[in-house]
Order: C-alpha cells, then sequence, then structure tokens
C-alpha cells in the first residue's frame, strides 16, 4: 500500500510498504478514506518532535472503513464508518478514569499515530485500543464532515469545555487557523455575549466574518483596545490561545480581565515569558496542555445535528498519490488553504 512517510528531517516520501496486520487482541485496522494535515505533520517534517521516529507513516487526522478487529475489540465491527483519534488511551489507567486521556500511562498513550507507530496518510492503519481510539460515524454524517473529530475539533472542543465560559462573557479566540476556528465553533455553542477572534492574516479573519457573522474579528495589534471595548469588566472574561506566537501568548494574559480564565491550546516552538511581577494582582488562572480527546461521540452527534459543521474548513481536496503537493500548499499556505482533505481512491 502507499503510505507517507517520514523519512528523515526535512523529509516525508510516499513509499510502498505491507498492509498492516493485528498485532494485540485490541487493535482494529482501518482502511483510510479521507485523511488530512495537521501542523503537527509539519512539526515533525522540521524535526522539532523528537518523538517522531524515522520511518513511520504520518498523519493522524483521518476517517475510514474498519477492514478487521481484534479478539478484544467490542465497540466497531468490521464495515463500519469511523473516526480515529489522535490520542491511544488505555481506558484503564488512573488518569484514563479522570478523563485526562492525554497523560494515558500505557508506553504508547497520548499522541502515537502518525509519530511513534504508523499513521494514516496511508491506505491502511492500524489503531490499538480501537474500543477507545475508534467512533462510529453516524449514517447522517459523511466522512468530510467527520474528518476533524479525531484531532483539531476535538481540540476545540476540549478547550471550549474547560474555559467554563458562560453567556455573560466575552470570549477571546487568539488565532484563526483550523484549530482556533474548530474552537471557535465549539465557543459558539456556549452562547457567550460577545466573541471576538484575533487573527493576523486578513484572509482568514475574512473568513470568519464571512461564515461567522456576529463574530468580532481583530488584527493584534487592536486586539486590546477592541477587548477593552467590547468587555465590561475591563478585559476579556475568557481567553483562548490558540495561535501561539510570543505576540499571542502576551496578548492572552494582557486582554484578561482579574480573574479570568486563560487557556493556552497552542504549541509553541520555544519557552514563553510569564512576567509575574507585572501581571500580580491580576489573578489569573491558566490551564494548558494537549487535547484530552475523549468526546468524539458527543461531537459525532453535534454533527449529526447539524451544530457543527467543519466543512468550509477544507479549502483543498488531493489525491494519496499527490499527497506532496498537498503538503506544499498548507506548509506555504498557498491560495488561501486552511485545511486540505487527501483521498483514497
Ligand atoms: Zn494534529
Ligand atoms: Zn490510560
Amino acid at each position: 500500500m502507499l503510505a507517507y512517510t517520514y523519512i528523515e528531517k526535512g523529509k516525508f516520501e510516499l513509499r510502498q510498504k505491507p498492509v498492516p496486520t493485528i498485532n494485540e487482541p485490541q487493535d482494529a485496522i482501518v482502511r483510510v478514506t479521507l485523511s488530512s494535515i495537521c501542523t503537527s505533520d509539519l512539526h515533525i517534517k522540521h524535526g522539532s518532535v523528537p518523538r517522531a521516529v524515522p520511518g513511520i507513516t504520518v498523519g493522524h487526522e483521518m476517517v475510514g472503513v474498519v477492514e478487521q478487529v481484534g479478539p478484544a475489540v467490542t465497540a466497531v465491527r468490521p464495515g463500519d464508518r469511523v473516526t480515529v483519534n489522535v490520542e491511544t488511551f488505555c481506558g484503564e489507567c488512573f488518569f484514563c478514569k479522570k478523563g485526562y486521556v492525554n497523560n494515558c500511562e500505557d508506553e504508547n498513550g497520548g499522541w502515537a499515530l502518525g509519530c511513534r507507530i504508523d499513521g494514516g496518510q496511508a491506505e491502511y492503519v492500524r489503531v490499538p485500543y480501537a474500543n477507545q481510539g475508534l467512533n462510529k460515524i453516524p449514517d447522517n454524517v459523511t466522512d468530510a464532515q467527520a474528518l476533524f473529530v479525531g484531532d483539531i475539533l476535538a481540540t476545540g472542543f476540549w478547550a471550549a469545555k474547560i474555559s467554563e465560559i458562560t453567556e455573560e462573557d466575552t470570549v477571546l479566540i487568539l488565532g484563526a487557523g483550523p484549530t482556533g476556528i474548530c474552537t471557535l465553533l465549539c465557543v459558539l455553542l456556549k452562547q457567550p455575549k460577545n466573541i471576538i477572534v484575533c487573527e493576523k492574516d486578513p484572509v482568514r479573519r475574512q473568513f470568519v466574518r464571512d461564515h461567522y457573522p456576529g463574530v468580532l474579528t481583530i488584527a493584534p495589534e487592536y486586539a486590546l483596545e477592541a477587548v477593552k471595548a467590547h468587555s465590561v469588566h475591563g478585559g476579556a472574561d475568557v481567553v483562548l490561545e490558540v495561535a501561539g506566537t510570543e505576540e499571542t501568548f502576551r496578548l492572552a494574559w494582557e486582554c484578561a480581565r482579574p480573574n479570568a480564565i486563560v487557556t493556552v491550546v497552542a504549541l509553541y516552538d520555544k519557552p514563553q515569558i510569564l512576567p509575574l511581577p507585572d501581571m500580580y494582582g491580576k489573578n489569573l488562572t491558566f490551564k494548558t496542555g494537549g487535547v484530552d480527546g475523549c468526546d468524539c461521540e458527543e461531537i459525532l452527534k453535534l454533527i449529526a445535528q447539524g451544530k457543527i459543521d467543519t466543512t468550509p474548513l477544507i479549502t483543498h481536496t488531493f489525491p494519496l498519490s499527490e499527497i506532496a503537493q498537498a503538503y506544499d500548499i498548507f506548509e506555504h499556505k498557498k491560495e488561501n488553504v486552511i485545511k486540505v482533505a487527501v483521498r483514497n481512491q
């Protein structure tokens, strides 16, 4: 089968590999129908994910059809259309039982697919702990509608969930990239009084205005004054930082009102500075970290009910055979790309 493979720093290549087989009783083999490219894939390509193993198939956003299951898999059966969760988790350990599945103590716990074990930019993928790692796609939901459920949409959903948003709140979202927009979709479900999206790219600001009327968009240089003008208590009640730059990290705490919740979703290339003397008395609550991707079933229900639609994010589609071109467009943000879908015939 064809599999897009991490060869070495700076180099991915489409290679022929054997179709994966069941290794463990809880494994499933999924025939991938649609996959996508994530910024984390680019981090692997650029060598900034030390855990990534050369030779592995990349890709951790995908949907497909269950082809085969191990004897301990009860949640899905061959023939089921499924979303694949970016995170592998055992469901049994201390962290899994608390819902902190990102910190699953299993050796493959957390982000393994397409990083430490073969992922889904391929024709088939082996999914460990398939009872937790796969969710059935409702009949009225298409593959394209479900494509982001296991990764960026799970992240947006989790970010909105932990941010304790109320209907009285002014919510500031920093970043309108794919994960920022997924976060926006999930924040919209909480119906806060105001939502402000801060994004430096005018094309992406326009995308937000076109698709989500009622959401205020601003450029970073005007963020502080805009947030103050649109909030009652001198700043945003809730801030979600989904951009991952030094400037947006600073804006996250600057734009927050005293006693606000600041949820940091972004992944940074380097350490950030919290100037505690300047922040003294602001009494902020920071929430940080990687998605606990265990709400996929609920997210799929919301999609089936028409409450979340991420299909406008798919601006480009390529066959797997042309995935290198898909990467080129995504990596260099050509043609106003937001997300690229990669389909298998
Ligand atoms: Zn990702
Ligand atoms: Zn676990």
